[in-house]
């Protein structure tokens, strides 16, 4: 009797422990602030355009190297618009030259 009473109240810890962890997970990667700098960050502290940009944007032929050596840019300049169609892939020289046009006007 004690045996399977210790026996499912295993299970009930394992799968407690796994609907924790997805819910925990679940509220991380959607609780959204805004970080010193403006940029829209999870509760894991990624940040979200990088986040959509990875997810949607960036495909290997078009990017050879690896994600993290990309920048990427906001189209409209606003820092909280992170929709995919306004967020552009770039290479640090890339994106240094089209914000170095903006000074100029
Ligand atoms: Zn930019």
């Amino acid at each position: 009797m004690e045996f399977i009473f210790f026996g499912l109240l295993m299970w009930g810890v394992i799968i407690g422990a796994i609907i924790w962890w997805i819910h925990h997970d679940y509220k991380l990667k959607n609780t959204i602030h805004l970080d010193h700098r403006g940029y829209e960050r999870d509760g894991y502290g990624t940040l979200i355009h990088r986040r959509v940009a990875w997810k949607y944007l960036y495909s290997y032929p078009k990017y050879p190297q690896r994600f993290g050596s990309y920048d990427v840019h906001h189209i409209d300049r606003n820092k909280r618009n992170n929709s995919p169609d306004n967020l552009q892939i770039l290479t640090r020289a890339e994106h240094r030259a089209e914000h170095r046009a903006e000074h100029r006007l």
